[in-house]
């Protein structure tokens, strides 16, 4: 398997995976995909049926990264997906609310929050990569909660790797702070800047903009266009998939609460892969980019003052980065038509399929979408409280009030839990007035000793604390 740019970089040399993995862009502002997706045959599809998660994780990943040798591929899955980390050998378990409604549950991992499956794979991944390159990586990244914190758990410890994470003083929920704060690893750096997290993001792309430092210093990020990201989470939808099914002739559909468009992305790829997906069903809250484009065929990023705080906080976001990737392949997988939609982004603000070949095929992609407001949120976690007799968090709750909308009886429905309700506990107050149920493990979480370093709003501050604490090459 061979990787290629969104916009038409390394067509004539395309990328192996470790190439792709420590890069973040391509260097034509693309995004790197596979050449193309590996389609199972009904054969292979049912020797997947069965598997337990890290067999299954083996299979598919292999299909994606193939210069890893298989053995040791092998021992960097079974290393990550472990009861231990996520809680439980199914790894993203399946609940049945009733009969042909299912909730799979993705945040039992350490951070609580789906984002954990992918990273923790890519921690090893990292560590892998860099040693068999003698290389080291400083990673730089802004965070106004989950991504920092998942981050962060998932590069502890790890040879080579050194984090320094930007957030916002004082902004972060109590719990998300003490999550980050927490931790003592001598390679995690938490950077507490004075000012918002638009200005730790402006801060980020100040000192990655700076060529010079970012070579001098191998400096890299763990966002949400990594392919390693949209690879791990593919699996999910697998083994979802068998747990709702009996056999597979079978269809289902997946609610999925999204910002970034990383997760559903890799609904979408399984689906190409030959997983008898019917409807990739996508809810957005207020921050509602991707229902008006699935629902008009209109793109059209927000601003950041466009932007509104919601209760679902991680799906707050005006431009939906992995987006670029889905537009590729309904253009045909075209780097040209993604060069000249983009290029009307830059110069418009945003584009419109409507009327062109490539919206004909949006429709025909099983995507749905609908939104979710505040009040339904709410509204979602007490029904759910009072029908199932469980407690769900407000991201989840978005995709359950938008996939019930879209439910019918021809195919069951699994919706999926991103993250866990104690990491929103004034949500879960208002909608229940109770505190959610917290995990054993994290008793206590905000009255363990903190480790942080306040810093101002200013690039050159950050640069010279990243140049006193880089890791030695
Ligand atoms: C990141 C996140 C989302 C959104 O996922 P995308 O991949 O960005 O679409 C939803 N819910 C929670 C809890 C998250 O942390």
């Amino acid at each position: 398997m061979r990787y290629v740019s969104t916009r038409g970089a390394w067509a004539d040399t395309p990328q192996s995976f470790q190439s792709i993995l420590l890069e973040g862009l391509a260097p034509d502002g693309g995004l790197a995909v596979p050449q193309s997706y590996p389609r199972l045959a009904a054969a292979e599809l049912e020797s997947l049926r069965g598997l337990g998660y890290r067999d299954l994780a083996l299979a598919i990943l292999s299909r994606y990264i193939d210069d890893i040798p298989p053995a040791d591929l092998r021992r960097i899955v079974d290393a990550t997906y472990t009861a231990e980390v996520f809680g439980s050998e199914a790894i993203t378990p399946l609940t049945t609310l009733e009969p042909g409604l299912h909730l799979l549950h993705l945040a039992n991992g350490p951070t609580l929050a789906f984002k954990d499956i992918a990273l923790q794979l890519l921690g090893n991944l990292f560590e892998y990569a860099l040693a068999t390159s003698h290389r080291t990586l400083n990673i730089l990244g802004a965070t106004s909660g989950d991504t920092g914190s998942s981050a962060e758990y998932a590069m502890r410890g790890k040879h080579g790797v050194t984090v320094f994470m930007l957030s916002p003083k004082g902004r972060m929920s109590p719990f998300q702070a003490a999550q980050m704060f927490s931790l003592t690893d001598a390679n995690i750096h938490n950077l507490a800047i004075e000012g918002t997290f638009d200005d730790c993001q402006d801060l980020v792309k100040v000192v990655t903009g700076n060529n010079e430092f970012k070579t001098r210093h191998s400096i890299g990020a763990v966002n949400s266009i990594n392919w390693g990201r949209v690879a791990a989470q593919v699996v999910y939808y697998f083994a979802g998939y068998f747990a709702a099914t009996r056999d597979n002739v079978e269809e289902v559909d997946f609610a999925v609460p999204s910002g970034n468009f990383g997760n559903i992305l890799a609904g979408h790829v399984a689906r190409e892969m030959g997983l008898p997906v019917r409807r990739l069903i996508l809810a957005t809250n207020e921050n509602d980019v991707l229902d008006e484009f699935f629902r008009t065929g209109r793109y059209r990023p927000r601003t950041s003052a466009e932007t509104h705080a919601t209760s679902s906080p991680s799906m707050d976001i005006s431009k939906a980065s992995n987006f670029e990737r889905f537009m590729f392949d309904m253009g045909g997988r075209d780097s040209t038509i993604v060069r000249a939609l983009w290029n009307e982004l830059a110069v418009t603000g945003g584009f419109d399929l409507a009327g062109t070949p490539h919206w004909a095929r949006v429709r025909k992609s099983g995507f749905e979408s609908g939104r979710s407001t505040h009040a339904d949120r709410i509204a979602t976690i007490r029904d759910v409280h009072a029908r199932y007799g469980i407690v769900i968090d407000p991201h989840t709750a978005d995709g359950l009030k938008v996939g019930l909308e879209c439910r019918d009886a021809a195919a069951p429905l699994v919706c999926i839990e991103t993250a866990l309700p104690v990491k929103f506990a004034a949500t879960i107050r208002e909608a229940l007035r109770r505190e959610p149920e917290r995990p054993a493990a994290y008793e206590g979480l905000e009255e363990r000793p903190q480790r942080f370093t306040v810093l101002p709003a200013d690039a050159g501050r950050v640069m010279m604390y990243i140049e006193e604490h880089v890791a030695a090459a």
